[in-house]
């Protein structure tokens, strides 16, 4: 799956004519346009708060077009499940996020206070996640695929002090943790239909009699908005701290990687629950005032065929394992569909490989734009451009603005320095660890609550991302793979320690370890070991109760889909589960340096 350097010399390069485009693009020479770019110029596409008084997402993306000539513009058109749509216009955006805002005011959710969501994509929560902002609160959206433990370590970790979410989530995932969380004073149900449950409130109650708007709040550049919380290989996920500052990466990255002209409709797949659903899902797009799509359903060919015809969609960005899925539906369910508007995809979250890139050409008459991001970077940082040429299996080169490097490792995998300075890769093709230089706007600016986690990010200089990568001569960056234990499964990034952990409340589980196995569609899907305590046997029946038993803690989305019981996992001297050997054994592959494992037990 992942490019390798074969990949370079089996998929031809795929050349653009620009002349045939329906648009000029708006980057077109990339070099020139780097050379020429700074994060300042970008801000001054932006409007600010009126009367200098700083920076807020919320009116960037909203209430400057809504007191312009697009105030009547769609700004999100949600698709129900049976196809119907419903709009909100950039004008009623701006009513019923300034609504919100007042709800939250009345209710005393202050500045910096953190608002949570756990809905599917249904209008309330765009809403919510921009009112929010309006009130300098900070929006911390959750999958609504999460299990209860997911939510309860969230909420928790983030000191959640309101979460809007249904009525159904809310008996299933958050009344049995509820007393766990002393600090969420005030739940809202989006459907509570005049009768909330114990314990919480009535949203749309409140948004009919929420007191007059007191005009959005004073934000600064550098004032939190946005908590996003991802994985990482041990201890607890990790919320990361987005500021408002971060709308002028989405701007800049919105006009040059995703090619935004303002007549667009355009449809960011992603769930906001993931950062790629609240930067592209909601905020890049608005910030451009275009039509932003949103389905309120899950992905199935035909339904997704039909979006793009039907709705127009002019730029769609969406993700590896959804190609996947459309790919192996086989090209003739396009062919049915006119998707003749369809002028720019774009692809994100794992490697996209060659294949789909060029599939794309047969499915949507355009090959697919691969670009690179993590929750950190809280922007695209490196991609393919609409107009410049894609060497398929390459993610691209840096973003205007965006300096990125790979740093030398050395064989235990720990970045090689000379002084204070991270020793670099030059050569081409060579691997290194992906790493960007501080400074970029969307940059996240801490761990909530974990300084010292913040800081081992940065080394020599530049902030280390944790991917491996190699450069090629004309500098084109080709993901080679993590270089930690994290899982990337169906686009979802998952933590070994915390599915671990769930396995091991199990009371037949001695010891999990847990590593993603390769799968054709989903890039990876979750595999559990298991040791059992003396006493309970290996059979079929306790394994599919130990499976379900996790998908009912985590959820779906982040439960193993495979379990293998072992008598022995193999450990570091020091006691820890060793997940690099484990996957070597699963995949055959060579075990490398086996000095510091434990003999068997
Ligand atoms: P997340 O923070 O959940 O968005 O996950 C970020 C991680 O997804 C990155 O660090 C990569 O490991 C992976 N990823 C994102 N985009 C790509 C891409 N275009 N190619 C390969 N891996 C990617």
């Amino acid at each position: 799956m992942t490019a390798g350097i074969e990949s370079a010399t089996r998929w031809p390069i795929i050349h653009k004519d620009i002349a045939a485009f329906p648009v000029q693009p708006n980057l077109v020479d990339y070099d020139a346009t780097c050379a020429a770019f700074t994060w300042d110029s970008a801000r001054r596409g932006l409007s600010g708060l009126p009367g200098g008084r700083g920076l807020n997402i919320a009116y960037e993306a909203v209430d400057r077009h809504a007191a312009g000539p697009h105030a009547e513009r769609e700004a999100l058109r949600f698709v129900r499940a049976d196809g119907t749509t419903r709009s909100l216009t950039y004008a009623g955006l701006f009513e019923e996020t300034n609504r919100f805002a007042s709800v939250l005011r009345a209710l005393g959710v202050d500045r910096g206070d953190r608002v949570f969501s756990l809905t599917g994509r249904i209008p309330e929560l765009y809403v919510a996640m921009l009112g929010t902002l309006k009130n300098a609160s900070v929006f911390c959206p959750l999958f609504s695929a999460f299990g209860p433990e997911p939510v309860r370590q969230r909420l928790h970790l983030g000191s959640g002090r309101a979460l809007i979410t249904t009525r159904a989530l809310y008996r299933k995932k958050v009344a049995p943790i509820r007393a766990e969380l002393p600090d969420l004073l005030h739940v809202l149900l989006v459907d509570a239909d005049g009768a909330p449950e114990p314990d919480t409130l009535d949203l749309a109650a409140l948004m009919r009699s929420a007191p007059e708007f007191g005009g959005i709040a004073t934000t600064h550049r550098e004032d939190m908005a946005l908590l996003h919380f991802t994985s990482g290989t041990t201890g607890t996920p990790k919320g990361a701290i987005h500021v408002h500052d971060a709308v002028t990466a989405h701007f800049a990255t919105g006009r040059f990687a995703l090619d935004l002209h303002p007549d667009d409709i355009y449809w960011c797949t992603a769930d906001p629950g993931w950062v790629t659903g609240t930067s592209y899902g909601l905020i890049a797009p608005l910030v451009h005032g275009v039509t932003s799509i949103v389905d309120e359903e899950e992905l199935e060919a035909d339904r997704w065929y039909r979006i793009l015809a039907e709705q127009r969609v002019t730029v769609w960005y969406t993700a590896p394992t959804a190609l996947r899925m459309l790919m192996k539906a086989g090209a003739d369910r396009a062919r049915g569909h006119d998707l003749s508007a369809l002028r720019f995809v774009a692809s994100v979250g794992e490697p996209l490989n060659p294949e789909v890139v060029v599939w794309g050409q047969e499915a949507f008459g355009q090959p697919v734009h691969d670009n690179w991001w993590q929750t950190e970077t809280g922007g695209i940082m490196i991609s393919n451009y609409a107009a410049t040429e894609i060497r398929p299996g390459s993610m691209g080169r840096p973003l205007p603005g965006v300096e990125a490097a790979l740093v030398a490792r050395d064989d235990e995998g720990k970045p090689v320095l000379h002084n204070i300075t991270a020793v670099l890769v030059t050569d081409p093709d060579v691997v290194g660890e992906l790493a960007l230089r501080p400074g970029w706007p969307s940059m996240f600016r801490g761990y909530l609550n974990e300084e010292e986690r913040y800081r081992r990010c940065f080394v020599g200089g530049w902030y280390l991302t944790g991917d491996l990568a190699r450069r090629d001569a004309d500098g084109y960056y080709w993901f080679v793979g993590r270089g930690d234990d994290v899982i990337k499964s169906s686009g979802h990034l998952i933590g070994p320690f915390e599915v671990e952990s769930s396995l091991m409340e199990h009371e037949a589980v001695a010891e999990a370890g847990v590593i993603g196995v390769p799968d054709p569609v989903a890039g990876e899907i979750v595999k559990a070991f298991v040791e059992l305590h003396p006493g309970f046997e290996p059979t079929e029946a306790l394994r599919l109760e130990i499976i379900g038993f996790a998908r009912k803690r985590l959820g779906p989305a982040v439960a193993p889909r495979l379990l293998d019981f072992t008598d022995s996992l193999p450990r570091t001297r020091s006691g820890k589960i060793l997940r690099r050997l484990l996957k070597a054994r699963e995949l055959g592959l060579p075990e490398g340096d086996t000095s510091t494992v434990e003999a068997p037990r």
